[in-house]
């Protein structure tokens, strides 16, 4: 089983019941207990240095920040203190964005998130997928109109009168999957070209309109190596807000096990023992980074053998 999946367990509770307020998250954001986490063209705030932390500041003292910046969501509560996050790219044209405290650096999640507190990442990686959809709803789908921001971040509305249009924050369901030859005891991994040298990983694609999880996974292994699964188990799941993508995690069985390889999609894909995998470090390759629910799954699977 995975006890723990980076960029989940933030521990907010998210009280979609205050959201309705707008007066009151106006009040909440002004008392002594509620923390603001600070966003910038889209990094996250941190203590640099050995082990970086996220950095949560109050949010009283920063009012006329939030006022100025492009949105302010309210992402719940942590321990009774109302958190908000805010979009404060409009506050600094210059390099690191606006000082917000010694030993602070606005940084890159995708680096940071395998080496802060598990609470900590899924935090951040929750104001960064929240605050990502609102910069790129800012105008009607339907009209054109620009768009205003209600439910405390959580829903954005057309402007035009008669239009009106509700949208919610987008992501993108992914299927990822290890497609294992249960007869050898081997599994399918891949590498697509835009993979650092020498990685392998589990397949993985997008759900497309009109299809279920499994059928995903199945076309995807289809069209990626020409292999065909069935059994397709979940396993679990990951928020993946780089930039907006929900990944759902998969076991599936082999049925065929010729491989014919899409090399628009991979550079190369083989069936690994687990011998092999664990020999990785040998040959010079190596897995997925340890945040990755693609590292998990196989981890998973490794563990099994
Ligand atoms: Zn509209």
């Amino acid at each position: 089983m995975i006890k723990e999946m980076t960029y989940s367990g933030s521990g907010i509770e998210r009280a979609a019941h205050l959201r309705r307020d707008s007066a009151l998250l106006a009040r909440l954001a002004g008392e002594t207990n509620a923390l603001l986490v600070p966003m910038w063209k889209g990094r996250n705030l941190v203590v640099t240095g050995a082990e970086p932390r996220a950095v949560l500041l109050p949010a009283a003292t920063l009012r006329e920040a939030m006022a100025a910046a492009a949105e302010t969501v309210f992402l719940g509560l942590q321990e009774g203190a109302p958190v908000f996050a805010s979009d404060l790219t409009p506050l600094s044209d210059g390099e690191g964005g606006p000082a917000l405290g010694p030993g602070t650096a606005f940084v890159n999640l995708r680096e940071f998130g395998p080496v802060l507190p598990r609470r900590e990442a899924a935090l951040l990686a929750h104001a960064k997928g929240l605050l990502h959809w609102h910069r790129q709803a800012l105008f009607c789908g339907v009209c054109g109109s620009p768009t205003i921001s209600a439910q405390g971040g959580h829903q954005r509305g057309c402007s035009r009168a008669g239009c009106e249009t509700v949208i919610f924050p987008r992501c993108d369901p992914a299927v990822i999957m290890l497609v294992i030859d249960e007869n050898s005891h081997r599994a399918l991994l891949g590498r697509a070209p835009r993979f650092p040298g020498g990685m392998y990983s589990t397949l993985a694609g997008y759900v497309e309109t009109g299809e279920t999880l499994e059928e995903a996974v199945a076309r995807e292994v289809a069209e990626e190596a020409g292999i065909k699964c069935d059994r397709v188990i979940y396993v679990a799941s990951q928020p993946w807000p780089f930039p907006s993508s929900l990944m759902m995690g998969f076991f599936a069985r082999a049925l065929s096990f010729e491989i014919t390889r899409d090399p628009h999609e991979l550079e190369d894909v083989r069936w690994f023992s687990r011998d092999e995998v664990q020999a990785f470090e040998s040959q010079g390759l190596f897995l997925p980074r340890r945040d990755s629910i693609a590292h998990q799954l196989i981890s998973l699977w490794l563990e099994e053998g």
